[in-house]
């Protein structure tokens, strides 16, 4: 078993991680940048050590700095939490070099799959639909038109390095296309050192479906059911849930089978997540995995009671599943919003600064995951999510209910929220019915006054 680990991380998902370790009874050592000196996972960590300077290039992103602290500490594992190193195959490949257990797969899969046009191709290997798209990567621009022509406008061309949206451009004809082509290839070039894209067909209003695995070194794995992310702004994701409204037993079933096909197929170890669309059809594609622990995965806690983290570290310490499929029972329904220091009225801008005062709501059926307290201050260097709230409840009815009642109880002072945005979310009627897809948002903000939500 993990003695003692260091969290390579930040914010809520540090602190999550703290809280597992306190669970299983492992030492944990914090990390932390200057600007986090006073954040709870320092705070509650058995030990901490300052890696460097606000910047996260300078702090969290330095690898060095980091298996330095590990090195100082004598810890025997890391878990990179997601964002930051958690994708980053040369790290996880130098704590194997450094013989300190990397909390995740292989760094070979960590390659693989961080390529997400190999992704692809990873996934037709093991006969799991993927969108029609090209055929690896595409580097200049006449070539890429003759291929989005192949495949039919509308296309979307894609950063093969992408995540968090970036890098992602829509072209709905010809002369749209150049200029999309060419602004894909500079934003990724920009975002992640590496402008290579390839494209996929584009589907109109599809839903954002994943399915959770979990995989161990004995070639086991199994799925926790899947989530529901289609309420996204800008291709990020804003509320998930589980189940999905709108899936039906069988297609659940379908995609559960491909995501362990496809993890089984690498012999994939930790927790993943297989990310899919599916259109109005009900039909599925893959579009990529992710080899880390998701923001949203407390949404699958709720609905299983399967610990992920406390999975993730057991798996990490060779231990077999502690579950097998036939284990796995989806009990209720569970909601999540991210709370982001973010002002509705102002486009979204990112807010950051002092919380006054800070209270978060409690009571039956209700989950908090957040670093923050009252007196606490927002850095205005990493990303603005600083709450994720998860309701659950028997039906999906009572845990939107509970979540409504939830948000009304949130009071955050000193800083704007998005708290109001997803409050008239989870009020509307077209939310409300299950309707939502990716372009729910879009759509949303266009319908309903501001005033609604700011
Ligand atoms: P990232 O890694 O940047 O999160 P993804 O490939 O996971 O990118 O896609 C993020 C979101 O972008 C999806 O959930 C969906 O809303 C949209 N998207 C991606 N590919 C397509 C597509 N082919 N057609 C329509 N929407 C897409």
């Amino acid at each position: 078993m993990i003695k003692k680990l260091l969290i390579a991380n930040r914010g809520e998902i540090a602190l999550r991680i703290v809280r597992a370790c306190n669970e299983l009874g492992i030492k944990t050592l914090a990390v932390y940048s200057e600007a986090d000196e006073q954040s709870l996972h320092v705070q509650l960590a058995d030990e901490a050590i300052c890696i460097g300077p606000a910047a996260s290039q300078f702090s969290y992103l330095k690898a060095d700095r980091i298996i330095a602290a590990a090195e100082i500490a004598d810890v025997d594992a890391i878990h990179p939490g997601y964002g930051f190193l958690a994708e980053n195959a040369d790290f996880a490949e130098q704590c194997e070099t450094c013989n300190i257990k990397f909390v995740g797969p292989s760094s070979d899969a960590i390659l693989n799959f961080g390529d997400k046009s190999r992704a692809r191709e990873m996934a037709v290997k093991a006969k799991v639909p993927v969108i029609p798209g090209s055929e690896g990567t595409v580097d200049n621009e006449k070539d890429a038109l003759t291929v989005a022509k192949k495949i039919g406008f509308p296309v979307i061309v894609k950063a093969v390095a992408g995540g968090g949206g970036k890098g992602m451009r829509t072209a709905h004809n010809a002369v749209a296309f150049k200029k999309e082509y060419n602004s894909a290839r500079s934003e990724a070039e920009k975002a992640f050192g590496n402008g290579s894209v390839y494209i996929e067909k584009f589907l109109e209003g599809p839903r954002h479906i994943e399915i959770q695995v979990l995989g161990d070194s004995k070639g086991n794995v199994i799925h926790l059911g899947e989530r529901d992310c289609s309420v996204q702004r800008r291709h990020q994701k804003l509320i998930e849930e589980a189940p999905s409204p709108f899936i039906t037993d069988e297609t659940r079933k379908k995609m559960g089978r491909d995501a362990v096909k496809l993890a089984k197929s690498v012999k994939y170890e930790g927790a993943g997540t297989v990310e899919f669309l599916t259109d109005s059809d009900g039909n599925y594609y893959f579009i990529e995995m992710n080899t880390r622990i998701q923001v949203e995965h407390g949404v699958t806690e709720e609905v299983t009671g399967i610990d992920l983290v406390k999975e993730q570290l057991l798996i990490a310490s060779g231990r077999k599943l502690s579950y097998e499929q036939k284990d796995v029972k989806i009990l209720r329904h569970a909601i999540e919003c991210r709370v982001n220091a973010e002002d509705p009225g102002r486009n979204f801008a990112p807010c950051p600064g002092g919380i006054d005062l800070y209270y978060s709501p409690g009571g039956h059926g209700v989950r908090i995951d957040s670093h923050v307290y009252s007196g606490y201050s927002i850095p205005p260097h990493y990303d603005s999510m600083i709450a994720k709230v998860i309701t659950f409840g028997r039906t999906r009815e009572l845990a939107l209910d509970r979540m409504d009642r939830a948000l009304g109880e949130y009071l955050i002072r000193g800083i704007k929220t998005n708290i109001p945005f997803s409050r008239a979310i989870i009020r509307d009627p077209i939310f409300r019915d299950g309707k939502a897809t990716t372009k729910f948002v879009e759509e949303f903000v266009k319908r309903v006054p501001k005033d609604l939500y700011t």
